[in-house]
């Protein structure tokens, strides 16, 4: 069961109102690398967890993300509190109070006016929220290395958004919004390292002799070698005919048995859907290109 605390997890002392650095705070609010899909990326995965350490871990941190989402909530809510008196009781002439919403040329003015000021389930762009930014495979390592990195993405995230703000309220709560990404992000490689094997994901191992290949695919200058691609792990294929059919085969796609039905029916349409290859058909883009 969830329960509810009065306090936050940090306090939101916000300057003045900003509707405009409200709008940038959506992208951690509603936004792909934000609060609400960090909380429920972790409690869905909890939920089909079967290790008992890492259960209780991603319970822990989802509750986290959802008290994050509260405090991020709490400082757009904040920022718009002004925004959104004027716009509930209509004080101003309807031009300037939107002029005064639109800011620095943002777009807050989706947000705030049609949001009523409150935070709104969408990013600094009014992209509405999406499940689909959670990626979640249930295998833990696969899914420990995507919760490294979407903690790397929303502290980057939170590091670009205190860039923007001289308020030292907001840059305070925002510092520490992005220091527990940092936490997480350790959590979850310590995780991630407390499997062993975790490389490569799944129990399958790869076919031997492909394993260790680099294919260098793309040629001339500009070519580089380094540790990705290194002599010592990898064997660096560059010639174009040890890439095409690596299974030593002729590389082309057949079906090795078709009921003569099927045969039937692909022959027909292949004859009915058939080039032409002596036709000089007259197309549209020349008619169109005649001088008249
Ligand atoms: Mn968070
Ligand atoms: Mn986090």
């Amino acid at each position: 069961m969830f329960a509810h605390n009065k306090r936050l997890q940090y306090s939101v002392h916000v300057s003045e109102c900003n509707p405009g650095l409200a709008n940038l705070m959506l992208e951690q609010f509603g936004g792909p690398q934000g609060e609400l899909a960090a909380a429920m990326r972790y409690f869905t995965q909890a939920l089909a967890e079967e290790d008992p350490g890492r259960k209780d871990m991603l319970l822990d941190i989802a509750t986290e993300e959802l008290s994050h989402l509260e405090v991020i909530g709490s400082i757009v809510a904040m920022l718009n509190r002004g925004a959104k008196g004027e716009l509930a009781e209509g004080v101003a002439e309807a031009a300037e109070l939107y002029r005064s919403l639109q800011g620095a040329g943002n777009d807050s003015h989706v947000t705030q006016v049609l949001y009523g000021g409150g935070p709104a389930l969408t990013n600094s762009g009014g992209q509405l929220w999406s499940a689909g930014y959670i990626d979640s495979i249930g295998d833990p390592t696969c899914d420990l290395r995507s919760n490294i990195a979407a903690e790397a993405r929303a502290k980057i995230i939170y590091e670009r958004l205190i860039n923007v703000t001289d308020d030292p309220g907001v840059r305070d709560a925002l510092g520490f919004l992005m220091t527990r990404e940092i936490s997480h992000q350790l959590s979850f490689e310590k995780a991630l390292y407390a499997i062993e094997p975790n490389f490569p994901p799944g129990k399958r191992p790869g076919k031997t002799e492909f394993a260790d290949v680099y294919v260098n695919t793309s040629q001339g200058e500009g070519d580089m070698r380094g540790p990705w691609n290194g002599d010592e792990h990898f064997n660096y294929v560059s010639d174009r005919e040890e890439m095409l059919a690596m299974d030593g085969g002729d590389g082309m796609a057949r079906v090795k048995t078709m009921r003569p039905d099927e045969e039937e029916c692909v022959a027909a349409f292949a004859t009915r859907t058939a080039s032409h290859i002596d036709s000089d058909p007259t197309t549209g883009a020349e008619l169109g290109s005649e001088e008249t």
